[in-house]
């Protein structure tokens, strides 16, 4: 049989929704039935009453128990079925099974007796109300499954007309209104039924959605919860993240400002971590960072502080915790540091009205980041000059090649001078950047920057290219020519092969050996450095005269002349700072140029800018001076004015 007959019989399975659907609304009618039944059986029972006391004709106890009987019956069907109606809606079930036999049995007194009732009223020529009545009531009102209606409908029917029509035939139009009336009930419980199975299914989508629902909701509150708890938490060490950071330190700012205290943002960096993570593995690297973590939330109980990244840490602090507790740290990181160095560099911000807290924490870090890789450095406070002088750094480092390119990078020379008869003997090419926008900077402003970023080695092959090339012009210009002294940086050793690249470009432009000397500064000779040594040789084997630049600046001077040759040694121009108030100064410079002397190394003292240091170096014995007392630093062309001008007098001894 088709899926769709089966369903419009009623032959289909029904899911347990589906019957406690059907059985719950079939429990409801039976109180609408019941208590019509119940006020209609009284009203039954006062009529017999009435007829018995106040009727003059005399009934027989037969008769009054004939019709009481019926009554009382119904009666107290449709009471013990309104109770049992209420108990169900309060909860009180008995099985679907019972259920079902009680309200048969309830179905089936209520037919017998509407047909009963009817019988005696068509054998006496009256309507047959009580009969359909109670059809309606059982078939229509409560549901069954079609099938059932079916059955039960066409049997009651049936026994109801051979009944009757055994009394008294039955005319056609009797017949007829029989047959449409069984029909008609068939078809509204049929309808019925129907429209109940389409309840129970949207009832059941329904349910199912709000269980759905349900469990979507108890699904987000507890990711709402974890969200919560990752929201506010960093991952790997359980303390705050930044977001949380960021609302405790706006409230902690909020009232510092009201009561006038100061506040600092401080930023921590662990430098060299990496090299931990190294020699530790990277699990290792994490329980160090959140036992750091742990430390902090012990140091800053009741401040904020958090995790901004990596192994970064943020907190806000007044000014006194700042300083102790950062060297507390910073102790404990040593002593937590195993076989690796660590460095715990802090940078300060000290808060201010007006100022984010995200902006705050960009200066923190900006002032960490300003002493990075700066081993004496530790603690740094940030200040808008500081800002300034980064933005200016950046820009060296993005516009280097631009300004090689552009010949923004100039070649100055400062005359070296024989102290005898005041000549210049040669020349110091110092460089310096013609900027657009920065103007004119010194050595000091990008020389440190080139060399932090590794740069600087493109900045001394360009000096040296400029340096061989004027050389040269001046030479087919025949001109007189002086040696020129470059300076290196000992980073240039590193990043290629600056002997080479001398030689090579000296050969281009035709410049002897003897006209360039090469300036190797004191510190770069104090770190034990292979390299370096190396280069000097190659130098020297090349032919060219190495001078010791900065004599005296560094710790390591005297070893120094120990360890290596130089032709000539340039006294540092600290030592003429305080020439005349000092009284140390004369016997010092003294005593190093005897010491030239005695080790048959040149002397030339830097930074001469009075008479009297002249004269004075004039009569120790010192060879040669540089210094304003006699030129800055020029570019070529004024060099060339001044020599033609005999403010500058060539020497004719080199
Ligand atoms: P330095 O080699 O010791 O050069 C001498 C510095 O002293 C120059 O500064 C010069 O202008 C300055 N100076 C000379 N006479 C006097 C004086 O009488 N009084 C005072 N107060 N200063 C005097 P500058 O040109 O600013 O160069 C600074 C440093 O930058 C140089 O020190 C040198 O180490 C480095 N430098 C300059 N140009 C280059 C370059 O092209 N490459 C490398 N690697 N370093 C360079
Ligand atoms: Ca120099
Ligand atoms: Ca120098």
């Amino acid at each position: 049989m088709g899926d769709k007959i089966k369903y419009s019989l009623g032959l289909n399975k029904h899911d347990s929704y589906t019957r406690n659907h059907m059985e719950l609304a079939n429990m409801k009618a039976v109180i609408y039935m019941s208590v019509f039944i119940v006020f209609v059986e009284l009203w039954m029972i006062e009529r017999i009453i009435t007829i018995v006391l106040f009727d003059s004709e005399p009934r027989t106890t037969r008769w009054i128990i004939t019709h009481l009987r019926s009554y009382v019956i119904l009666l107290s069907a449709a009471i013990f079925m309104l109770v049992h109606a209420t108990r169900y809606l309060k909860g009180k079930r008995l099985s679907y099974s019972t259920n079902l036999i009680i309200l048969s049995v309830y179905s089936a007194i209520c037919i017998y007796f509407g047909m009963y009732v009817s019988y005696l009223d068509y054998i006496k020529g009256e309507q047959i109300l009580s009969f359909i009545t109670m059809i309606l009531f059982s078939c229509c009102l409560l549901v069954w499954r079609p099938i059932i209606s079916l059955m039960v409908l066409s049997a009651t029917f049936l026994l109801f007309y051979h009944i009757c029509s055994n009394e008294v035939p039955a005319t056609v139009a009797t017949n007829i209104n029989l047959f449409t009336t069984w029909m008609a009930c068939l078809m509204i419980s049929i309808s019925m039924y129907h429209q109940r199975m389409s309840e129970a299914r949207k009832d059941a989508k329904l349910e199912e959605t709000n269980k759905d629902l349900h469990i979507t909701n108890e699904k987000l509150e507890e990711s709402n919860s974890h969200l919560d708890r990752v929201s506010r938490r960093d991952e790997l060490t359980g303390i705050a993240n930044m977001r949380q950071f960021g609302k405790t330190a706006k409230l902690m700012l909020q009232e510092a400002f009201e009561k006038g205290q100061d506040l600092y943002f401080l930023y921590y960096d662990i430098e060299h971590f990496k090299t931990y993570n190294e020699q530790y593995g990277f699990e290792e690297g994490n329980n160090l960072l959140r036992d750091i973590a742990g430390e902090l939330s012990i140091l800053y109980e009741g401040s904020a502080y958090a995790r901004y990244s990596d192994d970064h840490f943020i907190v806000l602090t007044s000014e006194t915790d700042a300083h102790e507790k950062t060297e507390a740290l910073a102790n404990w990181l040593h002593e937590h540091q195993g076989e690796a160095f660590l460095d715990l560099k802090v940078g300060a911000y000290k808060a201010e009205e007006g100022v984010g807290v995200s902006i705050s924490i960009d200066h923190a870090r900006f002032a960490c980041n300003s002493i990075k890789m700066n081993a004496e450095k530790h603690f740094c406070i940030y200040d808008n000059s500081l800002y300034e002088k980064q933005k200016r750094k950046q820009y060296i480092i993005n516009h280097l090649d631009f300004a090689i390119e552009n010949e923004y990078i100039e070649v100055f020379y400062q005359p070296v001078i024989w102290t005898k008869n005041k000549k210049v003997c040669g020349l110091e090419a110092l460089s310096r950047w013609r900027d657009p926008e920065y103007g004119l900077l010194p050595p000091g402003e990008f020389i440190e920057t080139l060399e932090d970023v590794c740069m600087i080695h493109k900045l001394d092959k360009y000096v040296v290219d400029k340096v061989c090339k004027d050389y040269n012009e001046a030479k087919k210009s025949g001109k007189k020519l002086l040696p020129i002294s470059l300076n290196f940086s000992q980073l240039d050793f590193n990043l290629c092969d600056m002997v080479e690249y001398v030689i090579d470009t000296a050969k281009k432009y035709n410049v002897p050996k003897e006209y360039l000397e090469i300036e190797i500064t004191e510190s770069a000779l104090s770190k034990e450095h292979e390299l370096l040594k190396n280069a000097m040789q190659r130098f020297r084997d090349a032919g060219f005269n190495i001078w010791l630049d900065d004599f005296g600046s560094g710790y390591s001077s005297l070893n120094v002349l120990k360890d290596f040759d130089f032709d000539v040694l340039k006294i540092d121009m600290l030592f003429l700072d305080n020439f005349e108030e000092n009284a140390n100064t004369k016997p010092i410079i003294n005593i190093i140029i005897n010491l030239c002397n005695k080790l048959k190394i040149r002397s030339l003292t830097e930074g001469v800018e009075t008479e009297e240091e002249f004269e004075f170096l004039k009569e120790i014995g010192c060879e040669r001076v540089q210094g304003y007392y006699f030129s800055k630093p020029v570019p070529k062309s004024e060099l060339e004015s001044l020599i033609e001008s005999e403010k500058l007098i060539l020497s004719e001894e080199l």
